[in-house]
């Protein structure tokens, strides 16, 4: 299976080739700052099975070794590497995916750093788009 995805843009795309080694939403403060979001989702790639078929990121070093990839143009968080944790992996952010249900996420991680009132967010109430006036 190959996975195609892009920055909001358009400027960056990629390509991930076979099955995510795994997929995990992330909560941890880092994530939660570079996105601008409660949590991450990640799918887990080895370095050899993506390609970015376009464009060139801009690279952030968000940590010691620590790299977060993003679209220079409109921001988008693409790729996050970590040479020492985890070398020859590739981490693509799953809400760049042209089609996010492709692979399903499969555990949270990183819940010591999670905001509190994430933990109940399934419960809040749900609008197909907005709540009524
Ligand atoms: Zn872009
Ligand atoms: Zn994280």
């Amino acid at each position: 299976m190959a996975i195609t995805g892009g920055c909001h843009c358009g400027a960056l795309r990629y390509e991930a080739m076979g099955e995510a080694i795994t997929h995990a939403l992330c909560h941890c403060k880092d994530c939660r700052r570079h996105a601008g979001a409660p949590m991450v989702g990640w799918t887990m790639y080895q370095e050899s099975a993506v390609k970015i078929t376009k464009g060139a990121p801009k690279v952030y070093h968000s940590s010691e070794f620590g790299r977060r990839l993003f679209c220079a143009d409109c921001g988008t968080g693409l790729f996050y590497t970590n040479a020492q944790v985890l070398p020859g992996i590739v981490d693509i952010q799953s809400g760049t995916y042209d089609d996010p249900e492709l692979v399903p996420a499969r555990a949270h991680i990183q819940v010591a750093e999670r905001i509190g009132w994430m933990a109940r967010a399934h419960e809040l109430p749900a609008f197909e788009r907005y709540p009524p006036q």
